[in-house]
């Protein structure tokens, strides 16, 4: 793969904040405050991207300069290739990573399980035509369904040449938690993958190690037990303003208690699902006027951002970009980052979080792990238009709501375009093999048991 020069990186993506991504420089420069601590979006236009600075955090255990902003790269758009298979994109993943290192963004998050196992062979792609030097890599042992020796370090050796590199900066055991320590025990430990990473990392072969977590609390604290014995270089967690304090405690944490836990011992913390699965980047229209209310400019996933990136603890906050569009309202927010004062924290994480707790809407971060269901069910279709329907307040309630008829049609209608009849909720049949998939812990068919008692009402028009 040809590698690109300085001179044509920076020609090709007009980058004059390359020096971010190259240098490890100190932290930016705070833009000027007003008195809630915070800037006006309206002063952070476009040219924050001609002349910004990527917010760095520095990692204690080993010093790397982190970019605040991650690459999450497991959302790359997709294309048909000569022989019908979907395939990434991956001229569009190139352009999109070009760009975002150009603007400072260091870190690339990736797992041999993303993107139907292409994601660690499309970003090493990308990632190989730039120095080295100038980017971190994330990439775990996601060893799901076969957790022999044999699979795991073929696994984790295919790693390194999907990846174009003979190391990796942060390398993570794949969501630890659910299982407890005897899944942890059967995945890593009697096949002896803890012993050999270990030592891997004495080697520098892999620079850091941790862990990705999604559990209770009972399965995290058991997991902190085993720092002194691993010794963790990080910990990758859940955690954005709704999870703060509203997490359900069964299929998730509070991110309070999780950071506060890792900020106690020291471990740089890794965050995954800043926007919810991108419930908090599109916000129902009550809460998008709360925010609007603050900051009329200010999207609603700038605020989401903004939240995690205001915990020191916080190496970086990893974000899946799909479009250019995304990638540059996420460089808005981290370059020339400003915190939220905590009463903007408080705001989000205590008055705004109440407000969302009482829309039924879905959890679901359209990952696709749960897929395909043997039945034909299209799981995150179903769940992703009706989210968007109560998000966007084209919900019928109840019929003596005012204009019941036109939403009742509009729901009925919009369900039919975007999920097709033999796809929808009402042919799951409750076998139950997509829950164990869900990282988010998905009651999987009891939702859709509820969306399917929902749109039964609103065809015999008995709501
Ligand atoms: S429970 Fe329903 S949605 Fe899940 S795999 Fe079975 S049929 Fe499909
Ligand atoms: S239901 Fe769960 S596994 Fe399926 S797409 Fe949504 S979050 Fe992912």
């Amino acid at each position: 793969m040809e590698k690109i020069d300085r001179r044509s990186f920076l020609k090709t993506t007009g980058a004059a904040a390359a020096g971010a991504a190259l240098v490890a420089g100190g932290c930016a420069p705070r833009a000027k405050e007003n008195g809630n601590g915070s800037v006006p979006s309206a002063a952070k236009d476009d040219s924050v991207l001609d002349t910004g600075k990527m917010e760095l955090r520095t990692n204690e255990g080993n010093g790397d300069r982190v970019s605040l902003l991650g690459y999450g790269c497991m959302r790359f758009t997709m294309k048909k290739d000569k022989d019908g298979r979907d395939v990434v994109d991956q001229e569009n993943a190139n352009t999109l990573i070009d760009y975002a290192l150009a603007h400072g963004v260091n870190y690339y998050d990736t797992s041999p399980v993303y993107l139907q196992g292409q994601s660690e062979d499309v970003t090493g792609i990308a990632l190989s035509r730039h120095p080295r030097t100038s980017y971190y890599i994330a990439t775990k042992l996601s060893n799901f369904s076969n957790a022999s020796h044999e699979a795991s370090m073929k696994m984790y050796n295919d790693s390194f040449r999907a990846l174009r590199t003979d190391y990796i900066d942060y390398y993570l055991l794949h969501s630890l938690g659910r299982g407890g320590l005897e899944l942890f025990d059967s995945r890593f430990v009697s096949n002896g993958m803890m012993d050999f990473l270990q030592k891997e990392r004495e080697k520098g072969k892999v620079r850091q190690l941790g862990l990705s977590f999604h559990g209770n609390k009972d399965q995290f604290d058991q997991l902190l037990t085993l720092h002194d014995k691993y010794h963790w270089d990080f910990v990758q967690i859940q955690m954005n303003y709704y999870d703060w304090l509203h997490a359900d405690g069964v299929r998730n944490v509070n991110a309070e208690y999780l950071y506060e836990e890792l900020d106690k011992r020291g471990i740089p913390i890794v965050i995954m699902e800043p926007l919810q699965g991108g419930r908090l980047a599109s916000v129902a229209e009550g809460v998008a006027r709360m925010l609007k209310e603050r900051d009329p400019l200010a999207s609603a996933a700038s605020w989401a951002f903004r939240f995690v990136g205001s915990y020191p603890r916080v190496l970086t906050a990893l974000s899946g970009m799909v479009y250019m569009e995304h990638l540059k309202d996420n460089l808005k927010t981290f370059m020339d980052f400003v915190p939220l004062s905590d009463e903007e924290k408080r705001f989000l994480s205590v008055d705004l979080a109440d407000v969302m707790a009482n829309y039924p809407t879905v959890n679901c971060n359209d990952c696709n792990y749960c897929m395909p269901c043997p039945y034909g069910v299209d799981i995150p279709g179903i769940f992703k238009h009706y989210n968007k329907c109560i998000n966007e307040g084209t919900y019928a309630k109840d019929s003596a709501q005012e204009g019941y008829r036109k939403l009742r049609r509009a729901y009925l209608v919009s369900y039919d375009r975007a999920v097709e009849s033999l796809r929808q909720a009402e042919h799951c049949i409750t076998c139950n093999q997509c829950s164990v998939h869900c990282p988010q812990s998905i009651a999987i068919p009891r939702e859709l048991h509820r969306i399917e008692a929902y749109v039964e009402k609103l065809r015999r028009n008995e709501l």
